[in-house]
């Protein structure tokens, strides 16, 4: 589904991305790691065709049907919740599409509400359907939950891998949490000195101590 190689971008004099390489089977779950200026947003916006400031090179394959989610939900505050789920969308059923991810995200009967009605994570919920209304093939998400508190962002966690499960896209998570990366994910790739430093194979377990033995196992890799 995703296909990047040689992927370099900069701006002006600061070389960001320095050849990566990485590719995103349909249906795969990918968490990105990397510390603070690693170039994550920078590989992020380069996948969605967002980086119209940096200068680089490159053979970069994605889907036409992709959606992105950033850490802030970016509502439009003029728009009610329904219409913000929709926005864009044409045809007769969108509306119904739009009401059912609502109700996908937890939000069945919110629909007519005012984004500045909703908390931080019910926004977060409205842009998590807006974006699986218009069923992607892939996913990027930029942080997604980083603003939100930590009993809320596990819910968000339970709810972003059944939805990944249902809809099936290919999912880039870029996070600075390593418990979220291993939770979620079936690979972490890890970006470092503007390259993919190390792409790890998660397949926890699902209980017991060799989860735990596992998941100590792959911090230790990072
Ligand atoms: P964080 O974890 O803090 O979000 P990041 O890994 O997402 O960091 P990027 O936002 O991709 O990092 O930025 C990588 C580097 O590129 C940083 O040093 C940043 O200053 C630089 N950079 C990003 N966007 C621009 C821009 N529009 N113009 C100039 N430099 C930029
Ligand atoms: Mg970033």
């Amino acid at each position: 589904t995703v296909r990047v190689r040689n992927l370099v971008r900069r701006f002006t004099l600061k070389g960001v991305l320095n050849g990566v390489d990485l590719d995103i089977q349909r249906g795969e779950f990918v968490a990105l790691l990397g510390r603070s200026g690693s170039g994550k947003s920078t590989l992020l916006r380069a996948l969605a065709d967002l980086d119209r400031e940096a200068t680089g090179s490159g053979e970069l394959l994605v889907p036409e049907k992709l959606s992105v989610v950033f850490q802030d939900a970016r509502l439009l505050p003029w728009k009610r919740v329904l219409d913000n789920v929709v926005l864009g969308l044409e045809g007769g059923e969108v509306r119904e599409r739009g009401r059912k991810a609502l109700a996908e995200v937890e939000l069945g009967g919110r629909e007519n509400s005012w984004p500045y009605e909703l908390s931080g994570g019910e926004q977060q919920r409205v842009a998590l359907a807006r974006s699986l209304v218009r069923q992607p093939e892939l996913l990027l998400a930029d942080e997604p939950f980083g603003a939100l508190d930590a009993l809320t962002r596990i819910r968000m966690h339970i709810l972003l891998r059944r939805l990944s499960e249902v809809h099936n896209p290919a999912v880039l998570l870029v996070t600075h949490d390593v418990d979220e990366a291993i939770e979620l994910a079936d690979r972490v790739v890890v970006l470092d000195d503007g390259k993919i430093a190390a792409d790890i194979a998660v397949n926890l377990p699902q209980e017991g101590r060799g989860r735990h033995a596992r998941a100590l196992d792959l911090r230790r890799q990072l």
